[in-house]
């Protein structure tokens, strides 16, 4: 019995590190022995186990990822961010793993009073926990981005980085995403106090400096819609009061804040006309700012990460940009915030691919490895082309950013970016959820099993599709940016400009293909006369949009790296790659009106 209990607990701190790995055949080696001397051996294959996988070096052992680099990232730089990298991708497979295991496991914990009956509301969180947050200050996680070392390519760097630790993270990335947005919105719109007192904090690679910031939204009335807000501020000096209620705050833990609140009484029926304030969540004696924790949200997945309701009984905030404009300001952060999910999703399926595709080289059926198996090596193929093609698109829309930011990018390449950005996170989310699942499927029972560790990772993907906009929201959002912000057009020049430099003879086919595509799209969006048939179907264009962008960034990528030879089956994999054109339909079509 009490072998038994060892096992399951070296189970439960996670399948997948070296040292767990060993521990666990160790320990299992013993157990079967002793179930041998009891009793006979009936088959050969009596005392199987089955031996988990593991991973290695995530970024050594990333040849996609490293073809990416050397083909748009300048070739110094590369040799100077290398080593990072390679002791990154190393830690990401090791460490990391057994942190967000033990954050997992040991889910954060509201204490609302002192034993004296003092209202505290300290939040208990894991040591696994906290070791992700230290790790992410010292490697820069959101420093990088705005340290600018390599320029316009930094936000690749940084990406990249990203893309390593997400998998390993308990999803520590949601904090930094935010912390990272906020870091922007001060850029764009802080004033002297913010950027002395606070942007230091949250750019810091030093740990014990290093604050995070939440971002207070979704009120009880409604995350997509905030205009039912019943947050109200009320000025009080250069400052304002805030009361009100807030429904879902991530990472409470959190140093500060940026939230919406209304400074005018809204009238029932009518849009309240709300601001954007910052607040710090604790006083300099750790009380908290007129803030009251009721509760942390039991969740589907996440859960070592604490997301709370708030009630707000006079917290003193200053405001941010204009008055009024707060939804239009702080967009500046949730556009950071959407881009750190589609990293996130792609994170998320490389690593469904590379545990995959390590089971499949272990696991037997019918006589040989699944891997083996034609029809088990097309669902892998499949995984392997998810992971980059999805790659491809969020890396691409990083280095927009990167450009934007450092003001090395065009009007069009900012346009490009403002509608390519709700579309990217809408579908790699998306693809997240399908390939987590497929994941789940690969590994068989075990994979349904939770002393696996291996289902965490489908319910944690479920909120990419969720917060910071869902999969409709976003469709409107790109419909918004297509229409008032020259989107449109912007894709247009991108895909000329694709395929204008599209010139290798062996990619001549899928040029034609997509060309052909293209006009499909474009010849759809001037067809639709009405509002109405706009917003019906602008969840399918905007999949289609994801499609074709990745099908475009794949002949981009070929340019350049089809003659080493490793891409010839990616090649034809692209051409038999059927981009639906099937799935653009009318709101008429499809009886909507
Ligand atoms: C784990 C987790 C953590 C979170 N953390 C935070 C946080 O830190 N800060 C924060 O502010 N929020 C946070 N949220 C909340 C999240 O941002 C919201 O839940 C999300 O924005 C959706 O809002 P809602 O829940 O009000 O859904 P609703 O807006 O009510 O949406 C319900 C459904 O209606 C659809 N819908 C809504 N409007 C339209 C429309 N015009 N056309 C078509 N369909 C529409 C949506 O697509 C959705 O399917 C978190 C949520 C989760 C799950």
């Amino acid at each position: 019995m009490q072998l038994f209990l060892c096992l399951s607990q070296h189970v439960l701190s996670g399948v997948l590190t070296e040292n767990t790995h060993t521990a666990i055949f160790r320990r299992t080696s013993t157990f079967t022995a002793l179930n041998f001397v009891s009793m006979a051996q009936p088959t050969p294959y009596s005392g199987f186990v089955q031996q988990m996988p593991k991973l290695n070096n995530e970024f050594t052992d990333d040849a996609f990822l490293q073809d990416y680099l050397r083909t748009y990232f300048p070739t110094d730089s590369l040799k100077e961010i290398t080593p990072d990298l390679e002791q990154f991708g190393k830690r990401t497979a090791g460490e990391f793993m057994d942190w967000a295991r033990d954050a997992e496991v040991n889910k954060p914990q509201l204490i609302q009073f002192d034993a004296w009956g003092n209202r505290i509301d300290e939040i208990k969180v894991s040591q696994g926990w906290l070791n992700l947050e230290k790790v992410a200050a010292e490697d820069g996680l959101v420093a990088i981005g705005y340290e600018r070392k390599y320029g316009e390519h930094s936000r690749l760097y940084q990406f990249v980085k990203l893309y390593l630790y997400t998998a390993s993270s308990a999803i520590y990335t949601c904090p930094l995403a935010m912390t990272d947005g906020a870091a922007r919105l001060i850029e764009v719109y802080g004033n002297d106090f913010l950027k002395r007192e606070v942007f230091t904090g949250l750019t810091s690679r030093n740990p014990q400096q290093f604050k995070t910031s939440g971002q207070w939204m979704t009120e009880r009335t409604g995350g997509s819609d905030v205009s039912r807000s019943m947050t109200f501020a009320m000025p009080d000096g250069e400052d304002y009061i805030l009361s009100g209620h807030k429904w879902f705050t991530s990472a409470i833990t959190a140093n500060v804040a940026f939230t919406l609140a209304s400074t005018e009484q809204p009238e029932a029926g009518k849009r309240a006309p709300l601001s954007l304030f910052y607040l710090p969540i604790r006083h300099a004696d750790g009380k908290l700012n007129g803030i009251e924790v009721e509760a942390l949200k039991d969740k589907l997945g996440t859960r070592a990460l604490p997301t709370a309701q708030l009630l707000l009984t006079g917290a003193k905030a200053k405001m941010v940009g204009e008055k009024g404009k707060g939804v239009r300001t702080i967009a500046t952060l949730f556009n950071i915030t959407r881009i750190y999910n589609t990293i996130s999703a792609v994170s998320y399926l490389r690593r469904a691919y590379s545990l995959s595709k390590a089971y499949s080289a272990m696991r037997e059926a019918f006589g040989q490895k699944i891997e083996n198996h034609t029809l088990h090596r097309k669902t892998l193929r499949e995984m392997e082309m998810a992971y980059q093609g999805n790659a491809l698109f969020a890396f691409f829309v990083s280095r927009l950013l990167g450009k934007e930011e450092c003001n090395t990018a065009t009007e069009s390449e900012k346009e490009l970016l403002r509608f390519l950005t709700p579309v990217a996170k809408l579908y790699t989310a998306k693809q997240s959820i399908k390939y987590a699942s497929e994941h789940i499927e690969v590994f068989g029972g075990i994979g349904y099993l939770e002393d696996s560790g291996i289902p965490v990772m489908l319910r944690d993907v479920q909120t990419l599709s969720i917060w910071e906009g869902t999969t409709n929201v976003l469709s409107l959002d790109m419909l918004r940016a297509a229409e008032k912000e020259n989107g449109l057009q912007a894709f247009y020049a991108f895909t000329q400009e694709i395929f204008s430099k599209a010139q290798l003879a062996e990619t001549q086919q899928l040029k034609n293909s997509l060309q052909k595509k293209a006009n499909v799209f474009f010849a759809f969006a001037k067809s639709l006369q009405s509002a109405e048939e706009r917003i019906a179907s602008s969840r399918d264009m905007a999949f289609y949009v994801a499609e074709l962008t990745i099908a475009l960034l794949w002949l981009d990528f070929l340019q350049t790296n089809y003659a080493t030879g490793n891409y010839a089956a990616t090649l034809q994999y692209l051409l038999r790659y059927t981009m639906n054109e099937e799935i653009l339909h009318t709101a008429k079509e499809l009886g909507l009106v």
